[in-house]
């Protein structure tokens, strides 16, 4: 059968689709390597390190069970995530107040598949938030940030948009440490963020799957300024390195259990539950403990030192950066730059990474997979193209206290730091 008569077939959301834009770069790479070209891998988000020890051994010790887990989540395992988010953020959840997925997206495609509300999100944001809607027919509003404040959502953008229909029901996602920026939000921005919020009972989805990534480990969550409507998402695929086991949670206000349940009820009919040893090991990274905090310890020192040194360069070669506060990406807009690159026949972010890919081998996502306009000059570097347990073994072997310098980063992520060099020279 043709394409043609299949495409007749397809649910009108989905037609036209293209797959996830993260995953289109990821193809094209490899493309590209098979025809021996060296390639800089700086498109995927995926986390550099390997899953720790521990909470592999528990794996380990699990491949045994077999039976189907309850809907909701494996007990002891709601239990363990509602712990950690008493003893990380001060908020007081019970095993109940859990729910956990195939990963945090299906659950936020879940989300948003029952509940009737409007999807509201600030540009730059993750690339799936906007189609998953896309797919279940809901309205997308993009909310504009600025570069010069770190690509935050304001409290009075976000109150300008509610005004216009205060009573509508909306989902505002809220993403920090954030993909793509790295920015994060500080307590008090937090704090105004929450009152706009309660002012027009948005339901606020925390997207907090880089938290434990925060350079100075210092992530806060929004839901201790809004705890009755705040959902917090997270997982194992960032700070534990964990994607491909795919294991997402969502913590829930007891006044929001009926979203809760009615989303129990979708994945009673849909993935049942998420795997049964997938969730026995995850109950030890929930439970935290020494070896867990040095992981994490040394993974967000490495990430730091990483991200100044090519936040430096970037600034050095003329590009508009925002710091980064946390995880391992970085959105460089190149417009300072825009008569430079136009004469050499680049107007768009689309035709900036395509020229990178081939010209220095360096693969970058353009600004407007994530929301941006296609006439900008944004994209997102992912700074994962390293073997992070060797890297990892090398940063335990220097002393705490000490940053990380340019030689450490030379010898263990040297990838990364050709990769930026080549796109620095390039832009000369
Ligand atoms: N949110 C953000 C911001 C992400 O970057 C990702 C993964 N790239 C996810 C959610 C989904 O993670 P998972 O489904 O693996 O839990």
């Amino acid at each position: 059968m043709g394409n043609a008569q299949h495409e007749v077939h397809l649910n009108l959301n989905v037609r036209g689709l293209p797959v996830s834009a993260t995953l289109g770069i990821n193809e094209e790479s490899n493309r590209l390597l098979a025809e021996g070209k060296q390639i800089y891998k700086l498109g995927l988000g995926q986390s550099p390190f390997p899953v720790p020890a521990p909470i592999v051994r528990e794996l380990q010790n699990n491949a045994h069970q077999k039976d189907y887990l309850p809907v909701r989540g494996l007990p002891a395992l709601c239990t363990a995530v509602a712990g950690y988010y008493r003893r990380t953020q001060d908020l007081s959840f019970v095993g109940e107040n859990i729910l956990i997925g195939p990963g945090s997206k299906e659950l936020m495609f879940i989300l948003q598949l029952v509940y009737y509300g409007d999807l509201v999100i600030p540009t730059p944001s993750w690339v799936s938030y906007a189609p998953q809607a896309h797919i279940i027919g809901r309205h997308v509003h993009w909310l504009q940030t600025d570069a010069r404040n770190n690509w935050l959502l304001t409290p009075e953008e976000l109150d300008r948009h509610c005004q216009r229909d205060p009573a509508k029901p909306r989902i505002v996602i809220l993403n920090y440490p954030n993909n793509p920026t790295g920015c994060s939000y500080s307590d008090e921005q937090l704090q105004a963020l929450a009152e706009v919020a309660r002012k027009y009972k948005i339901i606020m989805l925390s997207d907090e799957i880089y938290g434990e990534l925060n350079f100075d480990g210092a992530h806060r969550s929004i839901a201790r300024h809004y705890p009755e409507g705040t959902i917090i998402a997270s997982g194992l695929s960032k700070w534990a390195g964990a994607g491909g086991w795919r294991l997402g949670t969502f913590a829930f206000p007891a006044e929001l259990k009926w979203l809760l349940d009615a989303m129990a009820v979708v994945a009673s009919e849909t993935f049942t539950a998420t795997s049964a040893p997938i969730q026995y090991a995850a109950v030890k990274a929930f439970q935290g403990g020494a070896e867990l905090e040095r992981y994490l310890f040394q993974s967000r020192r490495i990430l730091k030192a990483l991200s100044d040194w090519i936040w430096t360069r970037l600034k050095g070669a003329g590009a508009e950066v925002a710091r980064p506060d946390g995880a391992f990406y970085m959105f460089p807009d190149f417009e300072p730059l825009r008569a430079k690159l136009a004469g050499r026949g680049i107007g768009n972010a689309d035709e900036l990474c395509r020229r990178l890919l081939q010209e220095t081998g360096v693969a970058m996502l353009p600004g407007n997979s994530f929301g941006r306009s296609p006439q900008e000059l944004t994209l997102r570097l992912a700074f994962v193209d390293f073997d992070g347990a060797k890297v990892l073994a090398a940063a335990e072997q220097i002393a705490s206290d000490l940053p990380l310098d340019e030689n450490f980063l030379r010898q263990y992520c040297e990838k990364v730091l050709v990769a930026i060099q080549r796109v620095c020279d390039w832009l000369e």
